[in-house]
């Protein structure tokens, strides 16, 4: 018989284990305690619950976990870590401390399908989705590694979070829930290239902090940077946006990466001014991370500036976001788990078409 891998499991799901198990609700804190806040894998070591109960566990259950193969610290403290799977996938995820937070990006995919033209990842295609326990455990793992704790997450490492939506959503459950990783869904966000109907159904069941990447100011420019714009073209991406639940201090956010020559003129500045004008929201603006082979290129600090300002003289809140972790590619787009690109290029075709095969 197969084992259940208890880290795949949402909170729901392991009380039903446990009650299924003949238990009293009370063991299931016990596990979640020694899982969760103390990461324990081992059910030997779990004292406080009864010999029975771990004798059974160690039948029917198991707890996986995920190798740490390399570290890199960056000359900025970023550090970006690379974690093997079970199956001998490779995932990377990135912690990046800031003057009063540190916030980790973790990879929900490995690989993409989206096909963004700016993004390394994106030369890998879809290899698989992250079980919950594989995202939950890049949490687990950098938070033992890292002596201060990671006090916000991002999903916003390789891969699109909504792409892999149930395990998004389990993995946002199991590390927001108070007796589990207890962290405050204000400190959770995920990041999204433009699912509209996953946007929706996220608020609706795990309403975390949103980011959208537009990357550009009008559809035929962000179609062709983006092949998700093709289904779900900017106004109603921008309306997704508006319309999710943001409760109390959430925050809706853009992300705007901008491409020397390509997005970055006044004329675009002046465009998403019109498309963000009366919505309650905030854009990054992230100066390109060049990312060879790719020829895009990051653009003078100059026309960043006046970029910025156009959206603030347009009553838009923009702020410049500096790029962490360029010396270990650890910046935005640029992770790839040390897969060489050629190999997969060759094996996906130079220039992956993913709207074809995007969730419907
Ligand atoms: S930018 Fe994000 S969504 Fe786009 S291809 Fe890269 S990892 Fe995927």
């Amino acid at each position: 018989m197969k084992k259940i891998d208890i880290l795949d499991l949402s909170p729901k799901e392991l009380e039903d284990l446990v009650s299924g198990l003949g238990e009293r609700p009370y063991r299931v804190s016990q596990l979640a305690r020694w899982i969760y806040k103390k990461n324990i894998r081992s059910f030997e070591e779990m004292t406080d619950l009864s010999k029975g109960f771990r004798s059974t566990l160690k039948d029917v259950a198991r707890l996986s976990s995920i190798r740490l193969r390399r570290e890199q610290t960056s000359r900025d403290g970023t550090k970006k870590f690379l974690f093997e799977l079970e199956d001998g996938s490779r995932i990377e995820s990135v912690l990046i401390p800031d003057a009063h937070r540190l916030t980790l990006c973790i990879s929900t995919q490995v690989g993409c399908l989206m096909g963004c033209a700016f993004c390394l990842t994106a030369r890998l295609r879809r290899i698989r989705n992250l079980r919950p326990g594989e995202i939950v455990d890049q949490f687990l793992a950098v938070r033992e590694l890292s002596p201060y704790g990671v006090t916000n997450i991002v999903f916003m490492g390789m891969g699109e979070p909504l792409d892999n939506f149930e395990s998004t959503v389990k993995a946002i459950e199991i590390l927001t829930h108070p007796g589990y990783v207890g962290m405050s869904p204000r400190r959770v966000t995920v990041s999204t290239s433009g699912l509209v109907p996953e946007i929706a159904e996220l608020g609706e069941r795990a309403p975390v902090n949103l980011s959208i990447s537009l990357n550009a100011s009008n559809d035929r420019l962000r179609s062709r940077l983006m092949p998700v714009n093709n289904k779900y073209p900017l106004k109603t991406l921008i309306e997704a946006g508006a319309s999710y639940p943001l409760s109390g201090r959430g925050k809706l956010t853009f992300e705007y990466v901008l491409i020397k020559d390509v997005n970055d003129a006044k004329s675009n500045a002046v465009e998403l001014v019109g498309l963000l004008r009366g919505i309650r929201c905030m854009v990054n603006l992230i100066p390109y991370n060049e990312a060879p082979p790719l020829e895009y290129q990051t653009p003078e600090r100059d026309r960043a500036l006046q970029f910025q300002k156009v959206l603030i003289d347009g009553g838009i809140r923009a702020m410049i976001r500096k790029s962490r972790g360029r010396d270990i590619l650890g910046a935005c787009g640029q992770l790839v788990a040390d897969y060489p690109l050629e190999e997969t290029d060759a094996r996906s075709g130079a220039q992956p078409s993913a709207v074809a095969a995007l969730p419907s």
